[in-house]
């Protein structure tokens, strides 16, 4: 039987209240598909200031390094926000250490949750469900610096093994999707946009199977709300990504159900709700779990190759608001809610 190493990075606020739902979900997912989970817990965050006066001790990197994959819950709170060191240290450190390179966020529509959404229900239609890959550790974010007294300046660069391992990601994931892709850019007015798209164009000779198309970042921009059915997998800059995934977050509305995934070369992953630690509902039973659940479905996905336990996983989460169960984050005026717990636990028994 296979057995893979998890690393449980609960974190602070909400982060172990959904943490140990996602973790319980995963326990089932295992036997029922027949492969075994070693879980190891470790520190990050405002906890790990608390016990060991840093964010992201060095056992918790180790543990990561000689682990399969990575859950993490949240990190930060009220309570370490006038400290020099911030818990956010830890997730920026972590994501270093690991070499994550490629961001991937789902925005998925329920059925049974189209209302949340802000766009019209003739546009969002049915199965709405976009994945945004957004390059990480590039571009304009981490090019040269420059500040004088009357100017200041950023600078967009790419190199070609950056763009052929995050158009790679891109492909890949249209391979387990439904075969098309978007690559987003600004190639008729930057010189960094004209190599992403030539590596892209490259890259794709290896994926025939997959329908590529490019398109400018402000084009995509207006298309996500116009007509997002158009689009399946969307690869893209660091920039441009940062400001698509959220918007494409938006068409859901609701933060508690967007997981994400963070990718290294290989198969390591550092999986995470989209969500922060929302000190304010932490410990009282009433976070929603499902952003966690469907991060440890993507984390079955893109990092255990255990692709039928991750179809489940969402299958239950599908059942489960079909069924009109919710938490308050996601329920209508007048809905009876569920807690964190029951929210687990009854999709758990749906697998
Ligand atoms: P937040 O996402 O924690 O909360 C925003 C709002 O959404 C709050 O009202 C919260 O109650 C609600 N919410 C969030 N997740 C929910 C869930 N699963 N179920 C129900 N409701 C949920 O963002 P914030 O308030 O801006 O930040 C709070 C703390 O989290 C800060 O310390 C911030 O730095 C940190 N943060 C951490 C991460 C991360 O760990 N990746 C991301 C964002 C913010």
């Amino acid at each position: 039987m296979k057995t893979y190493k998890i690393a449980v990075l609960k974190g602070d606020g909400i982060g172990p209240d959904v943490v140990n739902c996602a973790v319980d979900v995963l326990k089932a997912a295992a036997e029922k598909y027949h492969f075994q989970i070693e879980f190891t817990e470790g520190l990050i965050g405002g906890i790990a200031i608390d016990e060991k006066n840093m964010p992201l001790p060095e056992e918790t990197i180790t543990l990561c390094q000689t682990s399969d994959a990575v859950l993490l819950g949240a990190v930060g709170g009220p309570k370490w926000d006038n400290q020099s060191v911030r818990p956010e240290a830890g997730l920026l450190g972590i994501r270093k250490a690991l070499g994550l390179f490629a961001n991937l966020r789902p925005a998925i529509i329920y059925d049974a949750l189209k209302q949340a959404s802000p766009l019209k229900s003739d546009i969002i239609g049915d199965n709405l469900d976009i994945l945004v890959v957004r390059e990480l550790t590039g571009g304009i974010y981490f090019g040269k610096k420059e500040k004088g007294d009357d100017y200041a300046m950023d600078t967009m660069k790419y190199t070609i093994p950056e763009v052929r391992r995050i158009a790679k990601v891109g492909f890949e994931a249209a391979m387990i999707r439904d075969k098309r892709l978007t690559s987003v850019d600004k190639a008729n007015v930057l010189e960094s946009s004209r190599l992403w798209r030539r590596i892209v164009n490259e890259v794709a000779i290896n994926y025939p199977e997959v329908t590529l198309n490019h398109m400018y970042v402000d084009n995509a921009a207006m298309q996500l709300v116009k007509d997002p059915h158009q689009f399946d997998v969307i690869v893209t800059t660091n920039m441009f990504g940062d400001i698509l995934s959220d918007e494409a977050a938006m068409i859901t509305g609701s933060i508690g159900m967007l997981p994400s995934a963070s990718l290294a070369e290989g198969k390591m992953g550092l999986y995470e709700p989209v969500h922060g630690s929302a000190p304010d509902i932490a410990g009282k039973d009433i976070a929603n779990p499902i952003a966690t659940i469907l991060s440890v479905a993507m984390m079955l996905k893109y990092s255990l190759d255990e692709q039928s336990a991750a179809s489940a996983i969402e299958d239950a989460v599908n059942k489960v608001l079909e069924e009109g169960y919710r938490t308050s984050d996601i329920a209508r005026k007048g809905e009876t809610t569920v807690g964190t717990l029951e929210m687990g636990r009854l999709i758990k028994e749906n697998l």
